[in-house]
């Protein structure tokens, strides 16, 4: 066997890619931001494209490497993620969600893709939508087949059986994020998607006014599970790529807009990282908490007397920040594009 024979593991690949940009296919990366690591020593690097701006996480990271940052607790216990308020805010969302898909268009097949608990999909099958989820993680994915009639496929969407439904619809909320090749997911959407169907992806933004505001302390950031941080300009040119066209953008957002901003400005403002965010969590859906405890009650209650000065700020900045920047959270609409 020749001894230069290249390495075929799916990391090698990666690894051999990390200077590849996955939108535009340029050869060219420079470093981008420089993030020191939760744990341990060392700094997590993101590398920008010189010929599109795509920016991604430079180092490879082996799928058990990966997973280790994404232990059960970050989806939560099965009665969910947040305290009380919070889950019910987000449980609506969801729901919202649900509803606005309907008003789009009239209820058919659905996949979402990285459906987490499938709380969404619920909804929709209650609004007469034939759903089902693709979810990486099967933790989740567990959870998601505790709701009655729900059909949910644990792995990415590339293992979805050859010759499978095509849908009417198809969604990735904050899915493209995570995924070290959001062109290969796109792609094989493209192939699961009806000629008139409808694709909806949402994203974090990095070109927002909150990322600028918020460099290594960004909310969205979320170094290293966020491995792939796209903007409209990309996000509009990957899409095109691999055949579908953009028709519509939303650049607001309730579910992650304001939140993310004041927690973006917490963290600016020298605050333990997400400590606000975690304080949210339901008890056993922590992650590691960011600092000792009784700092950590100090810096909460500081927190709780500045809120009625930042929240309101926060909410201002994220309507600027739609308006003038292109959005902290962008949704787009886009169509499978006709054949010439
Ligand atoms: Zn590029």
């Amino acid at each position: 066997m020749s001894s230069n024979r290249r390495d075929s593991s799916p990391r090698s690949q990666i690894a051999e890619q990390r200077d590849t940009c996955r939108v535009c296919g340029c050869n060219s990366a420079a470093p981008y931001l420089s993030v020191p690591r939760d744990a341990g020593d060392g700094r997590w690097c993101l590398r920008s494209c010189r010929g599109c701006s795509f920016v991604w996480l430079g180092e490879a990271l082996a799928p058990d490497e990966l997973a280790a940052h994404y232990p059960p607790e970050y989806y939560g216990r099965e009665n969910g993620r947040f305290r009380g308020v919070g889950e019910a805010f987000e449980t609506w969302c969801r729901r919202l969600r649900a509803r606005s898909i309907t008003r789009l268009r009239a209820p058919g097949s659905i996949l979402d893709v990285g459906c987490g608990r499938g709380v969404m999909l619920a909804a929709l099958r209650d609004r007469g939508w034939r759903v089902r989820g693709t979810e990486l993680s099967a933790c989740a994915a567990r959870r998601a087949r505790h709701v009655p009639r729900l059909d949910v496929h644990v792995g990415d969407i590339s293992t979805l059986r050859p010759g499978d439904e095509t849908f009417d619809v198809v969604t990735l909320w904050h899915v493209l994020e995570h995924l070290p090749d959001a062109r290969d997911c796109l792609e094989h959407v493209r192939e699961r998607i009806k000629p008139d169907g409808l694709l909806v992806v949402a994203v974090p933004n990095i070109d927002s006014l909150e990322a600028r505001l918020g460099g290594p302390h960004w909310f969205h950031l979320d170094l290293p599970r966020h491995v792939s941080h796209l903007s409209v300009r990309t996000l509009d040119r990957l899409l095109r790529a691999v055949g579908f066209t953009p028709v519509k953008m939303k650049r607001f957002s309730l579910e992650y807009g304001p939140y993310g901003m004041l927690q973006t400005l917490l963290n600016r403002m020298g605050f333990a990282h997400n400590l606000l965010y975690n304080a949210l969590k339901a008890p056993g859906a922590r992650m590691r908490w960011p600092i000792g405890r009784w700092h950590g009650a100090l810096q909460l209650g500081a927190t709780l007397l500045l809120l009625p000065l930042l929240a309101p700020l926060a909410a201002l900045l994220h309507l600027l920040d739609g308006l003038a920047f292109g959005g902290s959270c962008i949704e787009i609409h886009a169509v499978p594009t006709r054949e010439q």
